[in-house]
């Protein structure tokens, strides 16, 4: 294990769904810092690269999680609002989102081209199946026209003087939102263990998936250890 020159700069972003998106603002710490952390227990020197993996392996395989809090991850993420309202349940972050009290929000709306069924052994899930293409096509007209009346009502009230904070209550949970977050990396694993996962539905899965990817640039020995031991952090 060696620190690495991250190759992500502020304002790295990954597009997810139609207008979505994770942007990288900035962190603190390494892989090494962690192993660094775990060392002061024994007030012992690394070992070398390899060693530190090791360790850094072992920490995660057995649970002593406080030396990855030693890392931080600020994020700005632009997701619909049905998604934040499954991401504001991991509460150990910190965050700031957009007001609708105070601006506008834009016409952004998160429109699905393929859709899926109910999952009829998970009753959360879903499943792709094949349909026809103006099946999908029906849902999204449907939608659509949803997202447009609404809007239109939403303006129709902004403009006749009706406040933000009430307009709002016009619009569907497939309008878009945004925050800054800051996560320590333990619980952003934690986050990514829950959501880049199959039982999580597939919208959420995309955000967690872009996350991991900065993750992996940043912090790789740990991304590594999750990987080979991700379901022993947390129980299933
Ligand atoms: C597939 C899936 C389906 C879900 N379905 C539903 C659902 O149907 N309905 C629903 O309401 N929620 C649902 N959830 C949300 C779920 O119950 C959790 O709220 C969410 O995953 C956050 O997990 P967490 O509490 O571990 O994370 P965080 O809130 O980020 O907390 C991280 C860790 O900190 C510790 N911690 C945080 N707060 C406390 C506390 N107050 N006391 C003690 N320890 C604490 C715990 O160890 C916790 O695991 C679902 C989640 C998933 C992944």
């Amino acid at each position: 294990m060696s620190d690495i020159i991250p190759t992500i700069q502020n304002g790295y972003t990954i597009p997810v769904l139609d207008h979505g998106f994770v942007r990288y603002i900035d962190h603190m710490g390494t892989d090494t810092r962690i192993v660094e952390a775990a060392r002061i227990s024994y007030r012992s020197p690394s070992k070398g690269a390899d060693q530190d993996q090791k360790l850094l392996e072992y920490l995660w395989k057995n649970k002593h999680t406080s030396p990855f809090e030693m890392c931080k991850l600020t994020l700005n993420i632009k997701m619909p609002i049905f998604v934040m309202r499954q991401y504001v349940r991991h509460r150990m972050q910190n965050l700031n989102e957009v007001s609708a009290r105070y601006t506008q929000l834009p016409a952004e709306f998160y429109l699905p081209t393929v859709w899926r069924v109910q999952d009829t052994k998970n009753k959360q899930g879903s499943v792709t199946v094949e349909q026809p293409p103006e099946w999908h096509q029906r849902q999204a007209q449907r939608l659509m026209k949803l997202c447009d009346d609404a809007y239109a009502i939403y303006e129709a009230m902004l403009a006749d003087g009706v406040a933000r904070e009430m307009a709002r209550m016009v619009l569907p949970v497939n309008i878009y939102t945004e925050i800054y977050a800051c996560w320590d990396l333990k619980n952003l694993m934690h986050f990514i263990t829950l959501r880049d996962d199959g039982h999580a539905q597939s919208e959420i899965q995309e955000y967690g998936r872009a996350i991991k990817s900065i993750c992996r640039e940043l912090f790789p020995g740990v991304v590594k250890a999750y990987e080979k031991y991700q379901w022993k952090l947390v129980e299933q």
